[in-house]
């Protein structure tokens, strides 16, 4: 199996919040880094976002990643792929707004991969846990149970969509397809790269990537939370720190016998009361005051992550108090915090 040590790489999401850290362990790493972004604006600003990219990250603008061939240029001379760019969204008028740019710019970049880029080891896909687990709606999803790599999310793959769907369904199919669609490509058109795909869980976190008045992502969804707080505890799901999320995609580049696999990056369960406990108890002013402890009454499905371990036997995830202390700083700063 080829593993990608050195070269030039190509990171699409770069401006997100997952793809910006992907960028900083890459170059930290020795890598060049090409990023594929929407317009110049947001290639420059990641271009000068740290004093050591100068002359190591270098931009191309990919407008429309729906569009065939949208790749085909970004991908020449570059010796792997991370594909971290898809709608993370949750308002939209017509749910193929998520499912189409998931679904064709996961399957365009591997087209164009094999067609025009020559060098092209490794092909790495930003998937989902909510690929391999229904989260909120599987009536199978219960208390203990466990799930891994093996398992596909097939109820939100077979979901037919329409503009009354709830647009969390939206995208685990967006993302299921997705996932589903490039493994499928790479079977059947076996192409001289292999390709993983990184399945991570909600990522938290500090974040580097350039905000507007809104965050978007799962900040966005955390912060949404502020206006109307889930104190019950019962709102749960799996989370992981978006620098473990960039930094396993890095070392599943590097690393040979990962080829051809799905590998989770999760690291337990979380219930926004915990966050908030988390927040409160560093000085910060986060909801649910009165509340405090009620995350502890959580109850949910897990995904494991035993190949984080298997394959990476050092590999420390960020405990959640660190993660989301990093994280409240930063959201201070930029005042979505008190
Ligand atoms: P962000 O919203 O912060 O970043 C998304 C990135 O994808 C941005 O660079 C964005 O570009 C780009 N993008 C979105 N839609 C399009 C489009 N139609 N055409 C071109 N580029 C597009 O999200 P995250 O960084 O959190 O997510 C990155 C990846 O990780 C996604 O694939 C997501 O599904 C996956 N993921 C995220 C998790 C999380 O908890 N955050 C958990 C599991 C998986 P632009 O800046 O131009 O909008």
């Amino acid at each position: 199996m080829p593993s990608v040590t050195s070269g030039t790489i190509l990171v699409t999401g770069a401006s997100g919040f997952i793809g910006a850290w992907v960028v900083k362990y890459l170059v930290e790493q020795g890598f060049s880094v090409q990023i594929a972004v929407r317009n110049d604006r947001q290639g420059e600003f990641i271009e000068n976002r740290f004093p050591e990219y100068k002359g190591k990250v270098s931009h191309i603008n990919v407008p429309d990643i729906e569009k065939d061939g949208a790749y085909d240029e970004a991908v020449k001379g570059v010796d792997g792929i991370i594909h971290t760019a898809s709608p993370v969204v949750f308002s939209w008028e017509d749910p193929e707004e998520i499912i189409g740019p998931a679904v064709r710019g996961a399957t365009g970049i591997l087209k164009s991969a094999q067609k025009f880029g020559t060098n092209v080891k490794r092909v790495l896909v930003t998937s989902s846990t909510v690929s391999i687990l229904a989260y909120d709606y599987d009536g199978s999803a219960k208390p203990g149970l466990t799930f891994d790599e093996t398992s596909w999310n097939t109820l939100a793959l077979e979901l037919k969509h329409d503009k009354s769907s709830s647009p969390w369904l939206v995208y685990q199919t967006a993302k299921v397809k997705a996932e589903k669609a490039a493994v499928d490509y790479v079977e059947q058109n076996k192409p001289a790269f292999d390709l993983v795909t990184l399945l991570p869980s909600y990522n938290f976190g500090p974040f580097i990537h350039q905000t507007g008045q809104e965050l978007g992502s799962t900040l966005g969804m955390l912060v949404g939370t502020f206006a109307t707080p889930d104190t019950t505890g019962k709102l749960t799901g799996d989370w992981v720190d978006v620098r473990d999320t960039a930094k396993l995609h890095v070392l599943a580049l590097q690393n040979a016998a990962i080829g051809g696999q799905r590998l989770a990056a999760t690291n337990g369960i979380f219930a926004w009361q915990d966050m908030y406990d988390i927040l409160n108890d560093a000085g910060y002013d986060a909801p649910g005051k009165e509340t405090k402890g009620a995350g502890k009454t959580k109850q949910n499905t897990a995904v494991v992550n035993t190949k984080t371990f298997k394959y990476f036997p050092d590999f420390k995830y960020h405990p959640l108090e660190e993660t989301v202390r990093d994280m409240g700083a930063e959201l201070k700063a930029r005042g979505f915090l008190n």
